[in-house]
């Protein structure tokens, strides 16, 4: 699952999900930050702009042509059942419009069969407590991925670990080799947690990683679910991008 399929979605959904709860608690945006989408109008103000980054689009000379980094990583994740029993070839066929009949194959889709599990590794470089809270949230809400997504792609997202620390831990492809060897349907909280507490044992600076406990990871999934999304929230997590892009364009 390539990584870009990955942060389209979760960055679309993380700007839809803001502007829904901000019409919840009656906040009202600043029309750039409504108006912001991908990929040609980025507002560079707003909570999505300021973690996803944004390009500027404005164009001609002297214009304010700043950009923003990404701070968040992705890679393309594989997974962890062979090719061979998930992948799926699908033809479709052409009917004829005399006899109503399918004629030869015209072409083929290759498709993954259902329930396949692909483990991803996202790394948030140096977020807020709103981005991080935002970030999971956005990451449990979103369902469907890649480019047919109205009959295809369809995907759920389980939090089965957290790692904190000056690096990126473990990567994707370290993560699914782990699995690979691993009884992980039994507990898969547990079994990533065993993993991570070994490639926290590697890391360059030991002492600075913090992998939470089974127990710790349910209870955040179980708090950023029940967290209640008031106006101070929305009015705080929108501000601070703000404030982030007056500091960066020199207003401020
Ligand atoms: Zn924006």
């Amino acid at each position: 699952m390539l990584a870009s399929k990955q942060k389209a979605p979760e960055n679309r959904n993380y700007i839809t999900l803001f502007r829904t709860f901000a019409d919840k608690v009656e906040i009202n945006l600043e029309d750039k930050v409504k108006e912001c989408r991908l990929k040609d109008n980025l507002c560079r103000m707003c909570p999505r702009c300021v973690l996803f980054g944004a390009v500027s689009t404005e164009g001609g000379r002297g214009a304010d042509r700043w950009n923003i980094k990404h701070r968040i990583e992705y890679s393309s994740a594989y997974s962890i059942e062979p090719y061979e029993r998930i992948s799926e070839l699908i033809t479709f066929n052409a009917v004829n419009p005399a006899t109503q009949s399918t004629g030869q194959a015209l072409g083929y889709t290759e498709n993954v069969r259902p329930i396949a599990n692909f483990p991803s590794v996202i790394t948030l470089n140096s977020v807020t407590w709103h981005e991080l809270l935002w970030y999971l949230k956005t990451l449990m809400a979103t369902k469907s991925y890649g480019a047919e997504t109205r009959v295809k792609g369809d995907t759920v997202n389980y939090i089965v670990g957290i790692v904190a620390g000056f690096e990126e831990v473990i990567t994707p492809l370290e993560l699914n080799l782990e699995l690979c060897d691993a009884a992980w349907q039994v507990d898969p909280i547990g079994t990533v947690h065993e993993i991570l507490k070994k490639y926290a044992s590697e890391a360059s600076s030991v002492d600075v990683v913090k992998v939470l406990e089974p127990d710790e990871v349910k209870k955040v999934v179980k708090g950023i679910k029940k967290f209640e999304v008031d106006n101070e929230f929305i009015e705080e997590f929108a501000k601070i991008a703000k404030d982030f892009h007056n500091r960066a364009s020199g207003i401020a």
